[in-house]
C-alpha cells in the first residue's frame, strides 16, 4: 500500500532515531509506551527556556506575558486538535492518569451514591480501573464490567445491557494499548446518553493515531496525554462538557485557581484555571503544542494510513515465525501488535530482541485483568508511529527468529 507520508523526512525530524543500542541501529517499537519528540518539539521547550519563562498569569512584565501567551496558544491548538467547542473547556494535567482521576475524584465523588454503577470493560488501563474502584469503595458503587471476546472486540450489544438506571458513569478506552482494539465510542455515547448516563472516553492510545472531533462524538469527557503523541511527559489535556466543569468542584487547591480567598469564604476562578492549581508544566504544554503542529504538518491521516501498514505488513510477517499467538485480533485495530510464544516467557524475548537492537514493550501493559482474561500474565507488544519502517519490520522479526531460536 503506498501511503502519502515520505518515512526519510519523517525520520530526519526526530534526532534519537539514529541512535545505535548494543551497536546497531536503534528500532523502536514501543510506541504506544511513549513516542520519540520531533525537533520541533525539543527545540520548543529550549526556547521556551531560553527565551521565554516566566511564571503565567500572576505578572505584569514582558516575559510574564510572553509565556502566558505561548502557555494559551497551545490550549488553543490542543482545543483546535479535538475540535473542542471552547479551549476553556481544555484541561491542562500532568497526563491521561491525572485527568481520570480528576473526574473520578470530583465528578465522581459528588454524583456517585451507594447503590450507583460505574460500567467499564474487561480492556481498561489501570488508569481506568484504579480512580473508579477508589470512588466506588468510598461511595459504596458498584463496579461492571463489559466483556469481551475472543478477538480482544468489546461486546457492545452486552455493554448495552449493563447499561441500568444506576449507571452513572461508563469509562471506556478508546484504543486499547494492550490490543490495539479501536472501540466504537461513538456508538457507545449515544447508548450511554439515551440512558441518561455520562460518559468519559480514555484517549491516550487513540489522538495519535485517529481523528478525534469532540462536538461530533459528544463524549462528557475526553482524556489524553501529550507523550504518545510526540509530545513532553508530564502533561496530557482533560475535556469536559461546560455545565459538568463548572459543578464540579475543585480537584487540587492553592495558587491559581482561586477568584478570591479569605478566612471566611475562598471562591474559584473561572474555567479551566479552577482546575489548574499551581504553577504548570509551561515548557511541556507549549511542547505539547508543537508536536500538534507537527502532527498536522504531515497530517494525522497519512500517520494512520502508514500505521496501519506498518501494522497489516507486521501482522502478516510475524506469522512466519512458529509458535508465536496474536494477542488482539479485533477488526478495527490500530498500531499495535500484541503477542506470545509458546514455551518462552515475554520478558526473555524483550531482552533478546533488545540485543538486536529491537526496542519493544514485554509485560502486562498496565492491564492485569486484560492479561487474565486472555490467560497469560504478560505479552510482548510492538507498536509502531509515524517514523517506523517496513525495513525496521523486518529487523524486528529477524530478532524474533533470533530469540525463538536461542530460547526454544
Ligand atoms: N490509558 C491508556 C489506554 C494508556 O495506554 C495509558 C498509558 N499507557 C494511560 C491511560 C495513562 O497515560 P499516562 O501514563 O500518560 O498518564
Amino acid at each position: 500500500m503506498s501511503t502519502h507520508l515520505d518515512v526519510a523526512k519523517v525520520r530526519a525530524d526526530f534526532p534519537i532515531l539514529e541512535m545505535r543500542v548494543h551497536n546497531k541501529p536503534l528500532v523502536y517499537l514501543d510506541n504506544a509506551n511513549t513516542t520519540q519528540k520531533p525537533r520541533g518539539v525539543i527545540e520548543r521547550t529550549r526556547e521556551f527556556y531560553e527565551a521565554e519563562n516566566a511564571n503565567l498569569h500572576r505578572a505584569t512584565h514582558y516575559l510574564s506575558e510572553v509565556a502566558t501567551r505561548r502557555y494559551e496558544e497551545a490550549r488553543i491548538k490542543v482545543a483546535n486538535f479535538l475540535n473542542a467547542p471552547d479551549s476553556h473547556q481544555i484541561i491542562f494535567t500532568r497526563g491521561c492518569t491525572e485527568g481520570i482521576n480528576l473526574v473520578a475524584a470530583t465528578w465522581g465523588r459528588q454524583n456517585i451514591s451507594e447503590g450507583d454503577e460505574i460500567l467499564l470493560s474487561e480492556m481498561e488501563h489501570h488508569s481506568n480501573i484504579v480512580p473508579w474502584q477508589i470512588v466506588a469503595k468510598e461511595k459504596g458503587a458498584k463496579i461492571v464490567v463489559a466483556p469481551i471476546n475472543d478477538r480482544g472486540e468489546l461486546l457492545v450489544e452486552e455493554w448495552q445491557k449493563l447499561l441500568s438506571p444506576r449507571t452513572k458513569i461508563a469509562s471506556i478506552i478508546h484504543v486499547s494499548n494492550a490490543l490495539g482494539t479501536v472501540n466504537p465510542v461513538k456508538e457507545l455515547v449515544g447508548m450511554a446518553h439515551a440512558n441518561g448516563t455520562k460518559i468519559l472516553v480514555d484517549g491516550a492510545q487513540s489522538l495519535p493515531h485517529l481523528r478525534v472531533d469532540l462536538q461530533d462524538l459528544d463524549a462528557d469527557f475526553f482524556t489524553c496525554s501529550s507523550h504518545k503523541i510526540y509530545g513532553a511527559t508530564g502533561v496530557g489535556a482533560l475535556y469536559g462538557k461546560r455545565e459538568l466543569l463548572e459543578e464540579m468542584p475543585p480537584y487540587q487547591s492553592g495558587g491559581d485557581m482561586i477568584s478570591s480567598v479569605s478566612w471566611s469564604n475562598t471562591t474559584w476562578n473561572e474555567l479551566p484555571y479552577k482546575f489548574e492549581a499551581g504553577t504548570p508544566n509551561m515548557a511541556g504544554v507549549t511542547g505539547f503544542g508543537a508536536a500538534i503542529d507537527w502532527v498536522e504538518s504531515v497530517g494525522l491521516d497519512n500517520i494512520a494510513a502508514h500505521e496501519a501498514d506498518l501494522l497489516a505488513y507486521a501482522t502478516e510477517r510475524i506469522r512466519e515465525v512458529e509458535g508465536v499467538r496474536i494477542i488482539g485480533e479485533a477488526k478495527h485495530k490500530a498500531s499495535v501488535l500484541s503477542f506470545v510464544m509458546e514455551d518462552t516467557h515475554p520478558n526473555d524475548i524483550g531482552h533478546l530482541v533488545d540485543t538486536q537492537g529491537v526496542a519493544i514493550r514485554t509485560g502486562h501493559h498496565c492491564a492485569e485483568p486484560l492479561m487474565r482474561r486472555f490467560g497469560v500474565p504478560a505479552t510482548c507488544r510492538a507498536s509502531f508511529a509515524a517514523y517506523n519502517t517496513r525495513e525496521e519490520v523486518d529487523i524486528f522479526i529477524n530478532s524474533l527468529k533470533f530469540a525463538r531460536d536461542l530460547l526454544v
